[in-house]
């Protein structure tokens, strides 16, 4: 039952977050006004509005003037359930479920403003490191200390690399809203975890670039945003995060 109402929570959730994901890089308020169709302005109503299955009732399209609805929409809908439920089945009814979860919701919402603008916004990402901070002092699964050093070595290594790189050529390569990503994925999952996301979003990374290059030619000119690796690293080390590092021990015992 608890199981089925982590779906539904985790769907409502993931239509809020197609607000935010539409409305912070315009910087307009995620409150007000209701939503509306992008095309016709018309305002959406409640029975149209219902995740995953306004959408498949609508047939994907807005009852109005009929044009397309973005698939982002069920896409974010769809992710955002099922992470909740897959937090629920690992943590059970838990401050534990809430923060990761609350984690999770960032970690999507950076992801697909990321992969539309190329930027990660400082509106989430700063509060971030801070929730991250203050959950660690009321948590059992991570000591304070550990959220600390998460956040300077997440913070620090990839200010590092940004600054290395612009020096070496003469261009900036990871901007700076990866760097406080990182920051914030370290303040919620501690150090250890920073260097596995580090490691996890860099091999991901890699191959999909090389993968792209094979497919599109290397003439392809849209440069892949680092914040969706980092984000899924993240999302991979929160879920198997101990299992990779006992795994990696056990390999080189
Ligand atoms: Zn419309």
């Amino acid at each position: 039952m608890l199981t089925i109402v982590s779906i539904i929570f985790g769907a409502l959730i993931g239509s809020f977050l197609n607000v935010c994901i539409i409305r912070l890089p315009k910087e307009e308020s995620i409150i007000t006004p209701g939503s509306h169709c992008p095309h016709c302005k018309k305002a959406i109503k409640f029975y149209d509005n219902v995740p995953l299955i306004s959408y498949l009732l609508l047939g994907g399209k807005c009852r109005y003037c009929k044009n397309t609805i973005s698939f982002q929409y069920p896409l974010v809908e769809g992710i955002t359930a099922l992470s909740s439920l897959f937090l629920f089945m690992r943590f059970g009814p838990s401050l534990s479920y809430l923060v990761y979860f609350a984690f999770v919701t960032a970690l999507i919402v950076i992801t697909v403003i990321d992969l539309y603008h190329q930027i990660i916004p400082d509106v989430i990402s700063i509060p971030g490191v801070g929730v991250g901070l203050l959950a660690s002092l009321i948590f059992p699964h991570i000591a304070f200390l550990d959220s600390l050093i998460g956040v300077l070595l997440g913070g620090g290594s990839l200010f590092l690399v940004a600054t290395l790189y612009q020096w070496f050529f003469k261009r900036e390569g990871m901007g700076g809203g990866d760097v406080k990503l990182l920051a914030m994925i370290g303040a919620f999952l501690g150090w250890k975890a920073v260097i596995l996301t580090i490691l996890l979003s860099s091999l991901i990374g890699s191959i999909t670039g090389i993968i792209i290059m094979v497919l599109k030619g290397k003439d392809f000119k849209y440069a892949i945003p680092f914040g969706p690796f980092l984000s899924l690293g993240a999302v991979i080390t929160l879920f198997f995060g101990e299992n990779i590092i006992r795994w990696y021990l056990y390999v080189n015992r």
